[in-house]
């Protein structure tokens, strides 16, 4: 039986920034992964220099995503069509609806329709506190515990262990259930990053301050990334339907 993935996400980018390896690793196991992206990051950095107008953003950044899922070997891309709300002058981050509950129905049919084994998304804390990704989360949580048909397992990315390469992009509420070696995907995940060309600035502007010296894509690409098993359908046994898939690349041993 082929495992049927669906990943969700706040933006383009997030997707390979917190799991591109684990993606990547997935598909070429055989997994079939689909992407459903919240927004198409209409209103985040358009690149430096600029690659195009705020208005042309969305579009853009919805073909850097496109790339990307296509050197993770993803099956699929589509859109739940929210509006990636400009980051202001202070630089404050913004979710992309002001109700919830109208993320989660939406959520709810598309769980309807596809009726995934695994979902895949954000963390409770949104990685870094970013309220688009922590309302991405919040909204799948809510929609796989009502969904009426076939109920997903739910894994969260970057969730927070001891040792973690990047602590500032953990969830300190989550529990690492899986920290992975992801080198074997390493030039997959790199590509996807490549295809996120309007972030470039973004990335490399973090790690050179990080690292002091002019930083390169492959210089923000993790080797490590976690998962944590947020939501079990199993009924009273822990099932972790990727857990025999991930054993291969698990890094052993972790603490928490
Ligand atoms: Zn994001």
């Amino acid at each position: 039986m082929v495992l049927d993935i669906l990943t969700f996400f706040a933006h383009p980018d997030d997707e390979t920034v917190f799991g591109g390896g684990t993606l990547a690793y997935l598909a070429e196991q055989g997994a079939d992964v689909h992407y459903l992206c919240a927004t198409r990051g209409e209103g985040g950095e358009r690149g430096d220099p600029p690659l195009c107008t705020q208005k042309e953003l969305g579009d853009v950044r919805g073909s850097e995503l496109r790339c990307a899922v296509q050197a993770l070997g993803g099956r699929s891309l589509s859109f739940l069509g929210f509006q990636d709300p400009v980051i202001d002058s202070e630089g404050n981050l913004y979710a992309f609806a002001e109700d919830e509950v109208e993320v989660v129905r939406a959520l709810e049919a598309v769980l309807r329709k596809r009726a995934p084994d695994v979902v895949i998304t954000h963390g409770s804390d949104g990685e870094y506190g970013h309220p688009a990704h922590i309302l991405a989360h919040r909204a799948m949580m809510a929609a796989v515990r009502y969904t009426q048909g076939k109920k997903p397992a739910v894994y969260t990315v970057a969730p927070f262990y001891e040792n973690a390469p990047r602590p500032g992009l953990a969830n300190e509420s989550d529990r690492a259930d899986w920290v992975l070696d992801i080198t074997p995907v390493r030039e997959q995940k790199i590509q996807a990053a490549t295809c996120h060309r309007s972030q470039h600035g973004l990335f490399l502007r973090h790690a050179s301050e990080r690292l002091g010296r002019e930083a390169k894509i492959s210089d923000v690409i993790l080797d490590e990334e976690a998962l944590s098993l947020a939501f079990d359908p199993g009924i009273g046994s822990n099932r972790d339907p990727l857990g025999e898939i991930l054993a291969e690349i698990a890094v052993q041993p972790f603490s928490n």
